[in-house]
């Protein structure tokens, strides 16, 4: 089965359309893009979707993104015939994407919601440990389609872990681009590890991105998530929440905001599946800011100059956008958080992470570091683990019941986006006996 597919201009008053043979992030206007495939896709492949769950050696079976290959088959390869397909498709061996949702009592009564109410998806499972394999497994995808053999990145750490990991299987180069002195010790030994090759910027993520899109207007192959193809891949979270819940939405989906990839990813799958006429109900998407780097929150709600910023029908207020980050440059602030996966200032999908909000009605919240840490905590004592950053939606959760806005008769999934890379963290935390969910040695024995 495939479908036809294109890029679009995200902002309907322009919907320029291009070639997905097309090296481009951006449309001539300047705005995003989304891959768009012709014609519908019939709710009758989620049994085969089901019954792929025995791969019968088929990697792209196994693989948790492949397995949905119908829905992200922008390639245009016969999704039967697997002789075609496994020349083309970029997989870890089908490691990629086998996550789910789970029950995790401890996490439930922290958050007072019954257990099987609240679900979490540990997508720190994937091989490079975090839920970019998702996107990079599609993102490369299309570079290998288009014969590139080097692809760049600017990364908080776990874009640049996945790319070059993916990348070194398959004999790519990839470059990458870091905040120095800013990523987690376990991400950066993972770029080492995979033998990429290390630009240290001496700024935030947002000076990297903004050298990365620049080599990317100069025709460098771009894997950040501007790339609408990696997003085709992230969308797959969703179908595996999804796929556990027999296709029965849940009310609020929970994850926090970097760049808003994933809330654009999520967002364009809903809007599929509710396009196709897969799903009536819509789960609303709570997007969680740190405290400390919480400029999508503040905008989204209004807490700059009164003026929410919103979709608008593709129409978004970019002065008020404009303004706001003119006004933290001329005031010296900088985004500062512990969680530095969602250290970001100027989410680069911002567009489209509104077009989701606004399709599911969704929310901004922000949660303090230590907010976060507890629930690091918490998710290890139901034998998982986060990072800082991923946390953040246990407590977001926890919130939002506080206050109501979540009913305990809800049912609630959220995705813990990686695991931890940062073992120092865990340390120092379950050592300090201030902490809530401290757990110091027990005792120190003497061997003479
Ligand atoms: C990249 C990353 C995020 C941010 O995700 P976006 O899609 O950019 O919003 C959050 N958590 C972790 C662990 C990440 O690696
Ligand atoms: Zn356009």
């Amino acid at each position: 089965m495939k479908n036809k597919a294109y890029l679009q201009c995200i902002i309907p008053s322009c919907g320029r359309k291009y070639s997905v043979d097309d090296v481009r992030t951006e449309c001539d206007c300047g705005n995003l893009l989304d891959v768009k495939y012709e014609g519908n896709f019939s709710k009758k492949l989620e049994e085969t979707f089901r019954d792929r769950k025995n791969p019968r050696e088929n990697i792209f079976n196994e693989s948790g993104v492949w397995r949905f290959r119908e829905l992200i088959n922008f390639v245009g390869v016969d999704s039967e015939d697997a002789n075609g397909y496994s020349k083309i498709f970029v997989s870890f061996d089908g490691a990629e994407g086998r996550t789910r949702p789970y029950e995790m009592s401890k996490v439930a009564e922290y958050v007072d919601m019954p257990k099987e109410n609240v679900l979490f998806q540990p997508e720190g499972l994937n091989p490079s440990g975090s839920f970019k394999d998702n996107g990079i497994s599609t993102g490369l995808t299309h570079a290998k389609m288009l014969g590139i053999k080097e692809v760049i990145c600017a990364s908080t750490g776990n874009t640049s872990a996945s790319l070059a990991m993916y990348a070194a299987n398959e004999n790519m180069k990839a470059a990458i681009y870091i905040p120095k002195g800013e990523i987690a010790p376990g991400k950066l030994s993972q770029a080492f590890q995979f033998n990429a090759d290390i630009h240290q910027v001496n700024g935030n993520f947002d000076d990297a991105l903004r050298v990365v899109l620049n080599r990317g207007r100069e025709g460098a192959y771009v894997m950040n998530s501007v790339n609408p193809f990696r997003l085709e891949g992230q969308k797959t979270i969703i179908y595996r929440v999804l796929e556990y819940l027999d296709w029965d939405p849940p009310d609020w989906i929970v994850f926090p905001r970097g760049n808003m990839g994933n809330c654009s990813a999520f967002g364009k799958a809903i809007m599929e599946l509710c396009d196709w006429g897969w799903i009536k109900k819509k789960p609303r998407f709570v997007s969680v800011d740190a405290a400390g780097s919480n400029t999508f929150y503040r905008l989204y709600n209004g807490l700059y100059k009164d003026e929410r910023l919103k979709w608008s029908g593709g129409e978004v207020n970019e002065k008020l956008i404009n303004e706001f980050y003119d006004f933290l440059e001329d005031e010296g602030i900088k985004p500062k958080t512990n969680a530095t996966a969602i250290q970001i200032g100027k989410p680069v999908n911002i567009k489209k992470g509104l077009r989701s909000l606004d399709f599911v009605d969704g929310i901004s919240v922000q949660v303090t570091d230590k907010e976060m840490e507890n629930g690091v905590a918490i998710v290890g004592n139901n034998g998982f683990d986060c990072e800082l950053a991923s946390a953040a939606c246990v407590a977001a959760i926890k919130n939002l019941v506080e206050q109501e806005i979540i009913r305990k008769d809800e049912k609630v999934v959220g995705i813990l986006t990686g695991r931890l890379k940062d073992p120092q963290m865990i340390v120092d935390y379950r050592s300090h006996s201030d902490n809530r969910f401290a757990n110091p040695p027990k005792s120190v024995i003497k061997i003479r």
